[in-house]
């Protein structure tokens, strides 16, 4: 079945109202982030085209003629173009490039990556949104901080400047059965809401990054603010 980017959209945010109707959330409180790192330029501009205004991708080296192919010749703030998230790990040598095209990083894990941040957004004169990320699940192979370092981590950040925590983001073990992942969503909320509960200071991280295309409704059914969604969204190519 050939299936369109028509058809994978409608079907995306079928599954998405439904999920938000049976949270009783709104779905405006819910933000899709297409993940482009599978698919061509072309591909990608066909997304924006189609109104998806977010476009997610985990490795610099991959986005690099993608973002100069759709953002490279823009003015900032143009009408019409994406913004970019960068969600996957992000080496500190490549934050000099990333940051100031990406507007969101949803991968802070280290304070030696917040200083670099902190640092080259300092020099463009940016305040740049980030979420941390935390290895609910404990996996090896997941980046992120342990849940029982977040607070000092939290801490620790309130001296950047240029720099603002604005949520929390975590990515689920793969499972056949997406029911087995809302433990770690669930841990990940309850952190967001410890954590708001022990300081103001901490008020505005209030958004949570999770869920992807196997396990979005259940993330959506505990509280994601924001998902990522590859494969079921914009599909899969040999590029
Ligand atoms: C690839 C990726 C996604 C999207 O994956 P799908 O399963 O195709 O939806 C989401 N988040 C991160 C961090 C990724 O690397």
């Amino acid at each position: 079945m050939i299936s369109t980017l028509d058809n994978r959209i409608e079907l995306v945010e079928e599954k998405l109202l439904q999920a938000c109707k049976r949270a009783g959330r709104s779905r405006e409180d819910v933000q899709i982030i297409a993940v482009t790192k599978y698919v061509s330029a072309d591909t990608t501009k066909s997304a924006v085209e189609h109104g998806l205004k977010h476009l997610g991708e985990n490795r610099w080296q991959d986005a690099q003629a993608k973002w100069q192919a759709i953002s490279g010749d823009a003015a900032p703030n143009e009408d019409g173009q994406p913004v970019w998230h960068f969600i996957g790990s992000l080496q500190t040598n490549k934050v000099k490039e990333v940051i100031g095209k990406f507007t969101y990083i949803h991968s802070l894990d280290r304070l030696s990556l917040a200083e670099a941040i902190n640092k080259r957004a300092a020099q463009l004169g940016i305040v740049v949104p980030c979420f941390i990320q935390v290895n609910v699940s404990g996996e090896d192979s997941k980046h992120g901080l342990e849940p029982g370092q977040l607070f000092d981590f939290a801490a620790e950040l309130q001296r950047f400047k240029s720099l603002k925590p604005i949520g929390l983001m975590t990515m689920a073990p793969y499972e056949s059965e997406p029911e087995r992942t809302r433990s770690v969503f669930r841990a990940l909320r309850e952190l967001r809401d410890q954590l708001r509960q022990s300081s103001p200071l901490y008020e505005e991280i209030k958004h949570l990054s999770m869920g992807m295309s196997n396990d979005f409704e259940i993330a959506i059914e505990e509280g994601a603010t924001w998902v990522r969604l590859g494969s079921i969204l914009v599909g899969k190519e040999e590029v």
